[in-house]
């Protein structure tokens, strides 16, 4: 097989290692100023998938310098004693950013528990604080994955501004805040999904392909314009010739001679969402210290 010209390659690992060691260079600064970052991870039950989530999370907190704390309650802790710990958790002027691993057991209402937490911790971006923060273009917490989606289109295709973007998926903690970070950057956006009419045809117009859907191999080289910009989010699990690998929602062999740029699955968006996890720590101290600053500053108008 010939080998993948690099320039077509968008190498999410060495994206998020960069993006770690800025983290890590300014989280050094801050702990010359007596200020150390923390990040509490919440894990309810004992999912396995979750319980890897949350190791990576905290082994990468640490390596970066940010203080971890990790928070576990059995499967059958009731909503009342998470929110509980929630509000220890905002109330804890240690702790930063507060994450709560999802799923949560189905007895526990998810919505009620994100809106628990302080809009300024919610390092995950899923408060409606947040969430209608961004759809105005205010400066907020946004979700990791598309944040880290967006750091990847910057740097494959420079000026974003008038480019057609098509996202494929519209859920609440991927395909929706990519859309609206694609707006933000004066991309003219198409979303499109599961009841979306004629969809290759609406992809085939696009400067970009975001896809997040979470069907193996959708999209192939007929869903895609020639030259396009391809963000692979899906991570799909398939046995293949007797052995199981992880595969991405775009034919990504059958992609690669048409598209300029790809991600690759795994090695692509993947590493970008929980770097872009110690970057919101930072945004969130930071938008905790520009919160507190305004409260101590006296109101000069008459107010
Ligand atoms: P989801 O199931 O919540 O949403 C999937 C979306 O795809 C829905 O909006 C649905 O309308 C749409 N869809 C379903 N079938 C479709 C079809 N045939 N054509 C067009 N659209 C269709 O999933 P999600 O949480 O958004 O995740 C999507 C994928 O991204 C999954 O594979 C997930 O594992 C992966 N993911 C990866 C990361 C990462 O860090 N790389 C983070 C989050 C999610």
């Amino acid at each position: 097989m010939n080998a993948i010209p690099s320039v077509k390659l968008i190498d999410g690992k060495a994206t998020a290692a960069r993006v770690l060691a800025d983290v890590r260079t300014h989280v050094a600064r801050l702990r010359e100023s007596g200020l150390q970052p923390g990040l509490a991870v919440v894990l309810v039950g004992t999912d396995a998938a979750s319980q890897v989530y949350v190791r990576n999370k905290v082994l990468r907190a640490g390596e970066v310098g940010i203080r971890s704390l990790e928070q576990r309650l059995p499967s059958d802790a009731s909503q009342a004693q998470l929110l509980e710990l929630i509000e220890q958790l905002n109330r804890d002027p240690d702790v930063h950013g507060i994450l709560v691993q999802l799923p949560l057991p189905a007895h526990i209402d998810e919505h009620q528990v994100v809106q628990a937490i302080d809009p300024l911790k919610d390092v995950d971006g899923f408060h409606s604080h947040n969430v209608g923060g961004l759809a105005q273009g205010r400066s907020v917490l946004t979700p990791c994955t598309p944040s880290g989606c967006m750091r990847l289109l910057r740097d494959a295709c420079g000026e974003l501004r008038g480019k057609h973007a098509v996202v494929v998926g519209r859920s609440n903690i991927v395909g929706k805040p990519m859309a609206a970070l694609l707006l933000q950057a004066d991309c003219t956006v198409t979303v499109v999904h599961s009841r979306s009419r004629d969809l290759q045809a609406l992809c085939r117009q696009a400067d970009i392909v975001v896809a997040a859907v979470g069907k193996p191999r959708l999209i192939d080289a007929d869903w895609l314009k020639p030259g396009a910009v391809v963000i692979d989010v899906g991570i799909n699990r398939i046995e293949e010739d007797g052995r199981s690998r992880l595969v991405g929602d775009v034919d990504f062999a059958a992609a690669l001679p048409r598209v300029s740029a790809i991600t690759p699955v795994p090695g692509g968006v993947g590493p970008m969402t929980i770097a872009y996890l110690m970057k919101n720590t930072l945004l969130a101290l930071d938008l905790q210290r520009q919160a507190a600053q305004q409260e101590r500053t006296p109101c000069l108008s008459p107010c």
